[in-house]
């Protein structure tokens, strides 16, 4: 029988997931069961992925450096990375204004609805503690980002997923260093890590052998969990706003890849499919990192010496769906509360989301913390922040799970990039999960 492809029996597992969960939801138990019976098993499938994200960021950027043998080529690589970043974010804002301009999803919203969603959401917890989160990360000085990327001590910073820029920069230092001391005495470390390497990649091959299970719990676990339905349906016309602007981006990204690197765009969304799948059902690039950096560098042919760094910095710092969004749903908020938008506010949400995607953390939700540093930057008041966040809460995870497959799309399109321009996009080398089994049985 012909292997069915892994991304349509995670394709299939989300199909049934969605459908199940809403079945559900029509039993009196169906809500308690999924949480208790079904979404346990998808947070496990999650907590895997976030276990070797770590070792997986560690062992490939050392196998990276250490292959490069010239430090100029690595400082060639992680400009042009930035640069590229930060050119494919603003794109994002700039269609993410353009289409909220365009269709003023927040015009048409009645103030019947604003009550509605007000009295449902604006103390819910979710709300006020986004609020809080937004105000502590505010009160930093300019340059605390650079002091928060430098660690006091590499194995605390290890132990904590949130801390993946510290490990980064500890990393680089430590392969910088293993250069410096010539090949010859670098090498057990070298071997250790190389390795390890291969050692963790074989984890996600096996970890995505329940890939397809783990999303049908995931989804199973999201759909029960989602909100009034006819809440949905009021915002229906802001949400279509941001998947259509996401799109968009899936449809530059396309162009980039056929006119950078001369390779065939729907090659490229077919190899990475499973990983923006994964991206949707967990809502967390960071989850989804040990994937795409397999996909990338197995299926795709990017060389670890780009991809080790492009990847993890990007899902870090490169969030082009979560700052589409933010300009979507500010100017939207603004609409809708009769809060007027001059160019130079839209300037200024330009500047501030893409600060905020490259501060936003990988996880779900993360976007909407950040939102309310953009809100704020162009003045809307504090007391209304509430209600602000109120208005698209019933639709955030939805759109947090699209945004998150934008943001994935986003780091591998660079990569791409960035290998092509320094020669290293060479051919796929695709290893199964059972290339060794004969030889341990
Ligand atoms: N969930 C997004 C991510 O992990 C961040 C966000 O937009 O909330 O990429």
């Amino acid at each position: 029988m012909r292997k069915i492809e892994l991304h349509w029996q995670i394709l299939i597992g989300m199909i049934v997931g969605i459908v199940f969960g809403f079945g559900m939801t029509y039993l009196s138990w169906g809500k308690g069961f999924i949480a208790d019976w079904v979404q346990p098993f998808g947070t496990i499938f999650v907590k895997l992925l976030k276990l070797i994200a770590i070792p997986l960021i560690i062992a490939s950027l050392v196998k990276g450096i250490s292959d490069l043998k010239d430090i100029s080529k690595f400082r060639n690589i992680g400009l042009r990375t930035i640069g590229i970043y930060v050119g494919t974010t603003v794109v994002a804002i700039s269609v993410g204004l353009l289409l909220v301009n365009l269709f003023q999803p927040g015009e048409g919203i009645s103030e019947a609805t604003i009550t509605k969603l007000t009295d449902t959401y604006a103390s819910d917890s979710g709300v006020t503690s986004k609020i809080e989160e937004a105000t502590r990360q505010k009160d930093s000085g300019p340059l605390n980002f650079l002091v928060d990327m430098v660690p006091d001590n590499a194995l605390a910073a290890m132990s904590n997923n949130s801390l993946m820029l510290q490990v980064i920069f500890f990393t680089i230092f430590l392969g910088i260093s293993m250069l410096l001391i010539g090949e010859e005495r670098a090498k057990p470390l070298k071997q250790f890590f190389d390795a390890l390497n291969d050692v963790v990649l074989k984890m996600v091959d096996l970890i995505m052998l329940t890939a397809p299970f783990a999303v049908f719990a995931l989804l199973a676990g999201v759909v029960a969990s989602s909100s009034d339905p006819e809440l949905l349906l009021a915002l229906l016309k802001y949400a279509g706003v941001v998947v259509l602007g996401l799109f968009l981006m899936i449809v530059f990204y396309a162009i980039v890849v056929s006119v950078f690197t001369k390779k065939n765009p729907f090659w490229f969304l077919k190899e990475i499919s499973p990983a923006q799948l994964l991206a949707f059902s967990t809502s967390s690039s960071a989850a989804t990192l040990p994937v795409t950096m397999e996909r990338v560098e197995e299926h795709i042919g990017v060389d670890k010496e780009v991809s080790s760094f492009v990847l993890p910095v990007g899902a870090t710092i490169n969030m082009d769906g979560t700052s589409l969004y933010q300009g979507v749903a500010a100017v939207f908020i603004a609409q809708a509360l009769a809060f007027d938008l001059t160019l130079a506010d839209q300037l200024t949400i330009v500047l501030t989301a893409l600060l905020a995607s490259i501060g936003s953390a990988a996880v779900p939700g993360a976007g909407m913390v950040m939102l309310v540093i953009v809100l704020e930057s162009i003045g809307f008041p504090a007391d209304k922040l509430a209600i602000g966040l109120a208005l698209i809460f019933a639709v955030d995870r939805p759109l947090d799970m699209c945004r998150t497959v934008v943001n994935i799309t986003g780091d591998a399109t660079v990569s791409m990039a960035v290998a092509k321009s320094v020669g290293k996009l060479g051919q796929p080398k695709v290893k199964e999960w059972d290339d060794h089994l004969e030889e341990v049985k």
